[in-house]
C-alpha cells in the first residue's frame, strides 16, 4: 500500500499545477498549490501516508457533514429534513437557490452554504459561542484530536469578505427559514469552515462514517448508525457540489471537498480517507485530489457501484 500511494502521488503531481488556489477568500490564496497528500485508515487498523499528509489546512465545506451530524443529533431526522431537504441543487456551493419568489426549505441542502447556514441555528446551545463550541468538540471527538483549532487568519478574512454569504443568511431570514441574528449564525459559520485539520484528522473522520458511527479500535459508538447512512447518502448526492455526479461515476464513494483543498472520502465498512491539495476546479473541488481519488480507486476497487 506504500508504494501505491507514493505511485500514485508521482502520477498526480503534475495535476496540482493546474488548480487554482480559491482566492475570494484572501488568506486561502497563501497556500502552496504543489501540496498533495492522502491518509489512509482501514478497517484492519492499519493506516497509510504519503505526500503533505500532515500540514494544517482549513476544513471549509468538509465541516458540513460534521454540521449535519451534530443537528441530527440535537434534533432527529425529522426536524433536519423538515429545515434543510435532501436533494442536489446540482447548482454551485453558494448560489442563490431560489427558483421562484419564495424560497423554501426543500430548495436546500446541508451540503450547500444556505444548507449549511441553517444548520448552524439548529445546533443547541445557549448562545453562539456554547453551539461552535459543541461543533468544535464533536469534530475534536470524530478525529481523536483535542488539539483541533480554528485559524484565526482565515476565519477573521472570510468574516471581513464573506458577502455572498451575508446575503445567501438574509435570503434565508427573509424566507423564515432562520430567525437569529444574521450576524452570530453567520459568525459560527465562518468559525465552522476556518477549523485546521490535516489529512489525517479528515481519515479519522470519515472512518466513523465509513464505520456506521463507532470507532475502530474500541468499539465506542459516537453516534447511531442511521445517522451514518444519513449523512453518507447526502455525500453521495451532493458531496461534490456540482461535479457529484461526475465524482460518482469516477470515484463512486461518498465524498466531502472544501475550497481549503480538502477532500473526505468514505469507503463504507473499509476505510477512511483525507485528501489535501489546495490547487481548485472551476467547480471548487481540489484538481488533483479528485484525480489522486479516481486512481487509487480504480486500483482498490472502491467504487460502491
Ligand atoms: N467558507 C467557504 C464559503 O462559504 C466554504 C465553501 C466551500 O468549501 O465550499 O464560501
Amino acid at each position: 500500500m506504500e508504494e501505491l500511494l507514493e505511485e500514485l502521488l508521482e502520477e498526480c503531481g503534475p495535476y496540482t499545477a493546474q488548480g487554482r488556489l480559491a482566492d475570494y477568500i484572501p488568506e486561502l490564496s497563501k497556500g502552496d498549490v504543489n501540496d498533495l497528500g492522502i491518509y489512509v485508515m482501514r478497517s484492519d487498523g492499519k493506516h497509510y501516508q504519503a505526500g503533505s499528509y500532515n500540514k494544517p489546512f482549513t476544513i471549509q465545506s468538509v465541516i458540513k457533514p460534521i454540521l449535519l451530524l451534530l443537528a441530527l443529533m440535537d434534533n432527529g431526522t425529522d426536524v433536519v429534513r423538515s429545515h434543510v431537504g435532501v436533494e442536489a441543487t446540482g447548482k454551485p456551493f453558494d448560489a442563490i437557490n431560489v427558483t421562484d419568489q419564495q424560497l423554501l426549505s426543500d430548495h436546500l441542502n446541508p451540503m450547500v452554504n444556505m444548507g449549511a447556514i441553517a444548520m448552524c441555528t439548529l445546533v443547541k446551545g445557549r448562545d453562539y459561542e456554547e453551539r461552535f463550541g459543541r461543533l468544535l468538540e464533536l469534530t475534536r471527538q470524530l478525529a481523536d484530536n483535542p488539539e483541533i483549532e480554528v485559524d484565526e487568519s482565515v476565519y477573521l478574512s472570510e468574516k471581513r469578505t464573506g458577502n455572498k454569504n451575508r446575503a445567501l443568511a438574509f435570503l434565508l431570514k427573509s424566507s423564515g427559514i432562520i430567525s437569529d441574528d444574521v450576524e452570530e449564525v453567520l459568525d459560527c459559520y465562518f468559525r465552522a469552515c476556518s477549523i485546521k485539520v490535516t489529512c489525517k484528522d479528515l481519515a479519522h473522520i470519515s472512518y466513523i462514517l465509513a464505520n456506521r458511527g463507532k470507532r475502530l479500535q474500541t468499539d465506542e459508538r459516537l453516534f447511531p448508525s442511521q445517522y451514518a447512512r444519513y449523512v453518507n447518502a447526502v455525500l453521495m448526492t451532493c458531496g461534490m457540489y456540482d461535479g457529484s455526479g461526475d465524482f460518482a461515476v469516477k470515484v463512486g464513494v461518498p465524498a466531502k471537498s472544501g475550497v481549503g483543498g480538502g477532500i473526505m472520502a468514505i469507503v463504507p465498512t473499509r476505510m477512511g480517507i483525507g485528501i489535501f491539495s489546495p490547487g481548485l476546479d472551476s467547480k471548487g473541488n481540489s484538481l488533483a485530489g479528485i484525480k489522486l481519488l479516481e486512481l487509487f480507486s480504480q486500483r482498490m476497487y472502491l467504487s460502491i457501484f
